[in-house]
């Protein structure tokens, strides 16, 4: 039987990461969970309402946490969503077909990396150093959480916002493209930039939407 993209999309693994990942639920408590996390995170930087750090440290600190952020960004989206394959690519490439369904990594897996990773790094640097730079990088992913939401689902507008948007909708039709979505800035650096729909280059995997929707 010819495998059509509808008939790809049911199958019983795909059904499954669908339950796991694209509940109602977990698209939203996501963010509960998130902010949570960042709460937790920044907190080891205080005590009795006190904070441990310099207050410049502990800025330059929130300041390396949030623009790190953007390299996570790239890096996450390239290798854990595209290259490297398991349940989590499989997940985002549900997400490509539709885009306005909504599909998120389970909460409790990235709950549970997070907490494991700052165990881990809690070893090698200071809680309260490494509460704000986590904490801050995290918050950054809530931010790029509402950006791509709204990427899907809002007019976004003018300006920087519908740049952002259209920049990502080139990446669902051109996946070999546009990485980054908060900025442009890793995409320029590591040559994955493209302005506009590469000449030549077939779409793919845009779903509902394409480039041209973020007008
Ligand atoms: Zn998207
Ligand atoms: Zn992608």
């Amino acid at each position: 039987m010819a495998m059509t993209p509808e008939t790809k999309l049911s199958t019983p693994r795909n059904d499954l990461i669908r339950r796991l990942g694209s509940s109602t639920f977990n698209y939203w408590f996501g963010y509960v969970a998130n902010v949570a996390l960042v709460i937790w995170m920044v907190g080891h930087a205080f005590a009795h309402g006190t904070i441990l750090l310099p207050w410049g440290k502990a800025l330059a600190l929130a300041a390396i946490g949030l623009l790190s952020w953007t390299l996570s960004e790239y890096l996450l989206h390239k290798y854990v969503y595209h290259v490297w394959q398991s349940f989590l690519s499989e997940g985002h490439d549900l997400h490509h077909r539709r885009p306005r369904d909504l599909i998120g990594v389970p909460w409790y897996l990235t709950t549970l990396a997070i907490i494991v990773l700052f165990r881990a790094l809690n070893s090698f640097f200071g809680s309260s150093s490494l509460g704000i730079v986590m904490g801050f990088n995290w918050l950054g992913y809530i931010l790029y959480c509402v950006s791509h939401h709204g990427s899907h689902h809002w007019a976004m507008g003018s300006g920087r916002w519908a740049r952002m948007k259209r920049h990502h909708l080139i990446h669902h039709a051109y996946p070999e493209f546009n990485w980054g979505f908060t900025t442009r800035f890793w995409d320029r650096v590591f040559g994955t930039y493209a302005e506009r729909p590469p000449t030549g280059a077939r779409p793919s995997g845009s779903g509902s939407q394409s480039p041209e929707a973020s007008r």
